[in-house]
């Protein structure tokens, strides 16, 4: 992947207003006893987050799996309802609107799947795929549609030829380019990306990635992108946000959290990359221990009981989310400690 790099992008992207800010966003879901019984516990999937996203900014979502990030996507979208907090999407609250008045709203947020397949009706061709949005939303009519479904098929790399075909027909590249087409043609401002490249081969991820830096360029749109891959945000990040147990424990401009992460997890995030030079593997530290359960989080700093850095304090007291500075937000009482145990064949 060698396109734009965060760091092209930041210089790119002068001072804009915010396009959506979330606020203390809160879910929790019930979970049932099993059968020998006992009460519901619950299971804080999302607890207490706060970040904003700016106009024309990709923000990256990152973590283990089951650490919220999916959960945070579809909140924001109302795909899930909220417990608490705010989501405001060009100043407005869309926790409060009724489905009614979320209705033109949906035109705008826009989500790119996984597996772009299970959302695509099987029984359904492209055109017709494509064209379903766009009537919906009264944005073509009559003679327009066909001419516009296949602009909008040559901006993701597919032909006319494409038009008459089913999903079934389709290699998994072109299936996530066909999700991306239908998510563009109502002209949306926010993409949430949900582990969009994740299923694809590695050569094809890389086209996939160029393909959603191109239209982000070419429509102003703004991205929440959520992934594991450590690489693939940081490539297309402009600023990265890391989840752990359903907190977001680290929030900086790309590049510099992947020079200089200041919270212990990042760090260990980050040297479990596995390193191509067989020669240096030896360096390459697997994150340790399994994540706790969200249903019993431990006390204090959630990552103390994997944390290398941990002392009393950390079993004791949660460390907030406060700026270390120059924006760089991080909760650890010892940030300033962060990189003794950084591998150095990383950076
Ligand atoms: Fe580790 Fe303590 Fe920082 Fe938590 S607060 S990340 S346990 S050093």
């Amino acid at each position: 992947m060698t396109r734009l790099t965060a760091g092209d992008t930041n210089l790119k992207m002068p001072n804009r207003p915010n396009l959506l800010e979330v606020r203390n966003l809160k879910k929790a879901f019930s979970v049932s006893p099993g059968p020998l019984g006992g009460r519901h516990l619950k299971l804080r999937a999302v607890n207490n987050i706060s970040f904003d996203l700016k106009q024309g900014e990709t923000l990256g979502l990152v973590g283990e799996s089951g650490c919220g990030k999916s959960t945070t996507g579809k909140l924001i979208l109302r795909l899930l309802e909220a417990d608490g907090g705010q989501v405001l999407f060009g100043g407005q609250d869309i926790l409060q609107l009724s489905r009614k008045q979320i209705r033109p709203l949906r035109r705008q947020m826009q989500m790119i799947f996984q597996d772009p397949y299970s959302s695509l009706n099987p029984r359904m061709r492209v055109g017709e795929i494509i064209s379903e949005p766009l009537k919906i939303h009264g944005l073509a009519q009559g003679g327009d549609i066909r001419p516009e479904v296949l602009r909008l098929l040559d901006t993701v790399g597919l032909t006319k030829e494409h038009y008459n075909r089913y999903p079934h027909e389709f290699s998994g590249g072109q299936r996530q380019r066909l999700g991306i087409a239908r998510a563009l043609a109502v002209r949306p401002s926010l993409i949430v990306a949900d582990e969009p490249v994740s299923a694809l081969d590695l050569s094809i991820q890389a086209q996939v990635v160029n393909l959603l830096q191109d239209i982000q360029q070419e429509f102003g749109l703004t991205y929440l992108f959520i992934a594991h891959d450590l690489s693939v945000i940081e490539h297309i990040s402009d600023r990265v946000a890391v989840m752990y147990l359903g907190q977001i424990v680290e929030l900086a401009k790309a590049e510099e959290l992947y020079r200089a992460p200041r919270h212990p997890y990042t760090e260990a995030l980050l040297n479990s990359v596995p390193v191509p030079d067989p020669n240096r593997r030896h360096i390459y530290k697997p994150l340790s221990g399994e994540v706790p359960s969200p249903i019993s989080p431990p006390p204090g700093c959630t990552f103390h009981p994997r944390c290398p850095y941990a002392r009393p304090l950390c079993k004791e007291a949660a460390p907030p989310l406060e700026d270390k500075g120059s924006e760089h937000l991080a909760a650890c009482h010892f940030s300033e400690e962060v990189g003794k145990f950084r591998n150095p064949v990383r950076r």
